[in-house]
């Protein structure tokens, strides 16, 4: 076994984008100069805002940038039954329980679940199960945030499976890294403030914790972020070479000019030899003003 292990695990939910090319870019990077395995996890978890197409149109998109990874696809919608057997197996050790509670029970809590069913030992029948969580501070040493802190009951008992029985992110992301063997995490700062609750799965359930890398958020030009809810321009085939070299700028990594005539190959080799982890800018927004 390699002793480095990452990942990239885009939601199919849409197309890649300059933001998320940049988190692929990042992890492969850190992964291939570390001389470790790279894995590729579909996080389709959530069919209905699945959009069709999509998760071939982002492993086309990473082969085309030349961000081949190793080993087979891992898709999140193969793993229910182990995600279920955890869910059960908490349950039982009423370390989760079942809430009925409707979005407009909770409308009033602004975002963070007062507890309501947490002694009512409801059947899980038409219930999202939550997971107990006491108030507490959880540290961790992010490679290029700092030292970073967070309390994963900032929402109260959170959810792991809702009520139409679909898992949630928090509990198949700790699950699945640990599934396949992650020791390092490289993805974007939007996910920082989950990490609390990913470290408070990973101890309850007994489960490593990997090294985790926050890249900063890219940002359009009138603030908002660049990401799937907002209408960001898949990445054009055409121009994979002008991309990456944007893209490892972002990443502060000081590209000489020459690298514009080398091939999307060469262009990976000299990212690969040169990569540094302490160029990347570690607050601050990125502006990417036109990806065209
Ligand atoms: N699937 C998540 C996303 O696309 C990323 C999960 C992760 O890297 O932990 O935003
Ligand atoms: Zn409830």
């Amino acid at each position: 076994m390699p002793n480095y292990i990452g990942r990239f695990a885009p939601t199919p939910s849409g197309f890649l984008h300059f933001g998320s090319l940049l988190a692929a870019l990042a992890s492969f990077l850190d992964a291939r100069a570390a001389g470790g395995h790279w894995l590729l996890r579909m996080e389709d978890l959530d069919p209905p805002r699945e959009v069709t197409g999509s998760a071939a149109a982002i492993l086309h998109t990473l082969d085309a940038y030349g961000l081949h990874w190793d080993g087979p696809v891992l898709y999140q919608s193969q793993r229910h039954d182990a995600y279920q057997a955890i869910c059960a197996q908490l349950q039982a050790q009423g370390l989760a329980y079942a809430c009925t509670c409707s979005r407009k029970d909770l409308s009033a809590y602004h975002g963070r679940y007062p507890g309501l069913c947490r002694d009512a030992d409801k059947p899980l029948e038409d219930a999202a199960l939550r997971v107990r969580v006491s108030a507490q501070t959880l540290h961790f040493n992010d490679r290029i945030q700092g030292l970073c802190h967070g309390d994963p009951s900032d929402e109260g008992d959170f959810i792991i499976q809702r009520r139409d029985r679909l898992f949630a992110y928090h509990l198949a992301v700790v699950l699945d890294d640990a599934y396949q063997g992650i020791t390092h995490v490289v993805r974007g700062a939007d996910l920082l403030d989950s990490t609390c609750k990913h470290l408070f799965l990973q101890r309850l359930l007994k489960l490593p914790q990997p090294e985790y890398l926050h890249i900063p958020l890219i940002l359009q030009p009138d603030g908002h972020k660049l990401g799937k809810s907002y209408r960001s321009a898949a990445l054009p085939p055409d121009q994979v070479v002008p991309l990456l070299l944007r893209a490892l700028r972002a990443l502060g990594q000081s590209t000489p000019a020459a690298l514009a005539d080398a091939s999307r190959d060469e262009l990976l080799q000299w990212a690969i030899a040169h990569w540094r982890v302490t160029e990347i800018p570690a607050s601050g927004q990125l502006y990417e003003a036109n990806l065209h």
